[in-house]
C-alpha cells in the first residue's frame, strides 16, 4: 500500500511536474514567438483598419469621388483616398445576335481577332470619344461596379476626361453614359489640363507650358496657363496610326501582311522615330503577300523610322500650328519650361529628341506618362474648389 501509495505518489509527482513544465514550455512557445509579433501586428492592423473603416464608412455614406480616364486604348479609374484602382483595355466582347456581353477589358482584348463569327469584339471609344454608346455605357457601369462597394445613400461623383476638341454632342454622350452607369454627378475636364495636373505643372513658379498627350487614337496638344487651356488642338493621330503605318510599310516594302497586335508588339520592342537612334533588330512574322504562306523577316529600327516618319511629322506639324497660335508673351515661358510629352504614344523611342530638333524647344517625357491624365483627375478631385473654374459640371 505504502509502496503503492509511494509509487503512485512518486509517479504522480514527476508526472505533474512534467505536465506543468510541458504546459509552461508550450505556453512560452505559443506566446513568445507568435504572441509578441502578432500582438504588435494586430494592434497596427487594428489601428489602420479602424481608420480605413472610418474613411470607408463615411465614403459609403456620402458616396465616392472617382476620376476616370476614358481613353481609346485603356480606361483608368482613380478613387479618392485609394489611388489608381483600375487599368483595363477599352474592349468589350459580345454575341452578335443577342448583344449579350461575354467579356470586358483584358479578357475581351485577348479575344480580339480570335473569335468565331457569332462573337464581336467592340472598341466603344474611338478617337477619344464614344463611338458605340451602349457598349461604352455598359463598360463604364461594369468597371465602376467592380471598383466600388455599394453606397447605400449616394452614388459616386465622377470626373471624366474628354479630348480638348470634343464637341458638345460628344461631351453629352460621355455625360449620359456616366449618369446611366450610376454616377450621382459628372464633371468633365479637358484631357490636357488633367495631364498638366498629373505632372504637377501648376506647382511650378510660372505655369505656362505646352502639353502633348499622345494617346491611342488622338494627340492632344495644348498650351496651359494657371487659368486653364489657352490654345489647344486634338489631332486624330495616335499610337494606332503608328501601327497602321507599320502595317502598310510591311505590305508595300516587305510583301508581308501583319496584324495590329504584331505591329504594336514590334513598335514597343524596336520602334523609333529617330533616325539617329541606335540600331536594333527584331523578327517579324506574318503572311507572304504573294504566296499567302507564313513568312518571317528581320526588321531593323531604320525600317521602323521610315515607316513612322509620316505619322510623326503630323504630330510635329500640329505642335508647330499650336505654337503659331500661342500669344508671343507665353512663348518665352514655354521655351523655359519645355514641351512635356505624356500618354502611351509618347513612349515611342526618340520622339522627344525628334520634337526637340524640329521645333527648337526642349521636349521631355513625363514620369509615368501612361498615368498622368488619371493622376490629374485625382488631384482635381482633391482640390475641386481650386480647379472648379476649369471643370464643366453637368448633372
Ligand atoms: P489612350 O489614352 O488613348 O487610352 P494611352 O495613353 O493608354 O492611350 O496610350 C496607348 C498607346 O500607347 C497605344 O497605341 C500603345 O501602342 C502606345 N504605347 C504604349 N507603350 C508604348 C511604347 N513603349 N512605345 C510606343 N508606344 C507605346
Ligand atoms: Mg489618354
Amino acid at each position: 500500500m505504502r509502496t503503492l501509495f509511494g509509487l503512485t505518489k512518486n509517479k504522480k509527482k514527476p508526472k505533474n511536474k512534467n505536465a506543468s513544465e510541458k504546459r509552461r514550455v508550450r505556453r512560452r512557445k505559443e506566446v513568445q514567438p507568435i504572441g509578441v509579433v502578432d500582438k504588435k501586428y494586430r494592434r497596427l492592423q487594428k489601428k489602420n483598419q479602424s481608420e480605413n473603416a472610418f474613411v470607408e464608412r463615411m465614403a459609403r455614406i456620402w458616396g465616392y469621388d472617382i476620376g476616370v480616364d476614358l481613353g481609346t486604348t485603356s480606361v483608368l479609374i482613380y478613387v479618392k483616398g485609394r489611388g489608381i484602382v483600375l487599368h483595363e483595355p477599352t474592349y468589350v466582347a459580345r454575341y452578335v445576335a443577342t448583344k449579350e456581353v461575354i467579356a470586358v477589358g483584358e479578357e475581351a482584348r485577348a479575344m480580339n481577332g480570335r473569335v468565331p463569327d457569332d462573337i464581336e469584339v467592340i472598341r466603344p471609344i474611338r478617337d477619344g470619344v464614344i463611338a458605340d454608346y451602349d457598349t461604352a455605357e455598359y463598360l463604364l457601369r461594369y468597371l465602376l461596379t467592380t471598383v466600388l462597394r455599394k453606397s447605400f445613400l449616394f452614388k459616386p461623383r465622377v470626373l471624366i476626361c474628354v479630348p480638348s476638341g470634343a464637341s458638345s454632342v460628344e461631351k453629352r454622350a460621355v455625360l449620359e453614359a456616366s449618369l446611366q452607369a450610376g454616377a450621382r454627378k459628372t464633371v468633365l475636364v479637358e484631357e490636357p489640363l488633367a495631364a498638366a495636373l498629373g505632372v504637377e505643372l501648376d506647382q511650378a513658379e510660372s505655369s505656362v507650358a505646352m502639353i502633348v498627350d499622345i494617346g491611342g487614337g488622338t494627340t492632344d496638344i495644348a498650351v496651359i496657363c494657371p487659368t486653364g487651356v489657352v490654345v489647344s488642338q486634338s489631332l486624330r493621330v495616335g499610337g494606332e496610326q503608328f501601327d497602321e503605318a507599320l502595317i502598310n510599310y510591311c505590305r508595300r516594302r516587305k510583301q508581308l501582311i501583319i496584324g495590329h497586335h504584331t505591329a504594336e508588339e514590334v513598335k514597343k520592342q524596336i520602334g523609333t522615330v529617330d533616325r539617329l537612334a541606335s540600331e536594333r533588330e527584331a523578327m517579324v512574322s506574318g503572311r507572304d503577300l504573294v504566296t499567302g504562306l507564313p513568312k518571317t523577316i528581320i526588321m531593323s529600327s531604320k525600317d521602323m523610322q521610315r515607316a513612322y516618319a509620316g505619322t510623326a511629322q503630323l504630330i510635329i506639324e500640329g505642335v508647330k500650328t499650336i505654337l503659331e497660335k500661342t500669344p508671343p508673351e507665353m512663348i518665352a515661358d514655354i521655351v523655359d519650361h519645355g514641351i512635356i510629352l505624356t500618354g502611351g504614344g509618347s513612349l515611342m523611342n526618340g520622339f522627344d529628341h525628334v520634337l526637340t530638333r524640329s521645333v527648337g524647344i526642349c521636349s521631355y517625357l513625363a514620369d509615368g506618362a501612361l498615368y498622368s491624365v488619371v493622376l490629374g483627375t485625382g488631384r482635381a478631385l482633391q482640390e475641386m474648389e481650386k480647379f472648379k473654374d476649369n471643370l464643366e459640371e453637368l448633372q
